[in-house]
């Protein structure tokens, strides 16, 4: 007989086996290494028994976007997985900066000077000194976060050299409604310039020009989770 349980495990291990599988063949096509991308899965808004499903099937890094909902489900689950890696991939507030820098383990969405200072503090405060990424708004969309790509030097410059912080990295969420290679490429060479390696970017509709374009992280959501309640 099968449980309900063992239904859902077997769906959602299934589900990483393809994701794992296309994104293997792309970084083929493309001379990369698989193991050289991570993925990142984007459990907000699914229901836990998803999350431990996906645990059972051995992923260990998440992405989430608030810090409020995260708090809600992640404590107990790192408790029972020590190395569960919990990424932060949403708008961070300052006054929720303690509490991510207390849960989270990297940061992807630095994106103001306001918050580089705070996490900093906060960081030193808590004796931790997590891995951040610069997020990019590389779209320049006035409703979405992220530096402009002008504006990126100076403030990877600023983060790094004077505040400390541990910059790994650059992430971008690109327009909607636009093909999001452009923005990859872009993504990428501000990187480079900049002496970073890491880059996270690409979500489910698009991981895989993101893997050609040299993401190092994808996150993925709804590819994995299925459809989440996103009113
Ligand atoms: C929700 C979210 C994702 C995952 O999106 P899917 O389309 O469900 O794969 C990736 N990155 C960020 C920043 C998100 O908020």
């Amino acid at each position: 007989m099968t449980t309900p349980m063992d239904k859902i495990d077997h769906e959602i291990a299934t589900n990483f086996t393809g994701i794992r599988a296309r994104i293997a063949k792309t970084a083929q096509k493309w001379q990369r290494e698989a193991r050289d991308i991570d993925l990142i899965a984007v459990s907000k808004r699914q229901p836990i028994e998803y999350m431990e499903a996906a645990l059972r099937a051995g992923q260990r890094h998440f992405g989430e976007n608030r810090v409020q909902e995260a708090q809600g489900k992640w404590p107990a689950l790192k408790r029972q997985y020590p190395d569960i890696e919990l990424h932060l991939i949403g708008p961070l507030q300052t006054n929720k900066a303690q509490d991510a820098v207390a849960l989270f383990d990297v940061i992807q969405t630095v994106d103001r000077l306001k918050l580089a200072r705070v996490l900093a503090k906060e960081m030193q405060a808590a004796g931790r000194s997590l891995p951040v990424y610069i997020q990019v708004n590389t779209g320049k969309e006035p409703q979405k976060a992220g530096v402009f790509p002008e504006d990126a030097d100076a403030f990877i410059a600023e983060c790094r050299d004077s505040l400390g912080l541990n910059v790994v990295g650059l992430m971008c969420i690109p327009p909607a409604e636009e093909q999001p290679a452009p923005h990859f490429a872009l993504l990428g060479k501000i990187a480079a310039r900049n002496g970073l390696k890491l880059l996270s970017m690409g979500m489910s509709a698009d991981f895989e020009v993101a893997v050609q374009f040299g993401a190092t992280s994808v996150r993925v959501g709804t590819a994995l989770f299925g459809l989440r309640d996103d009113a």
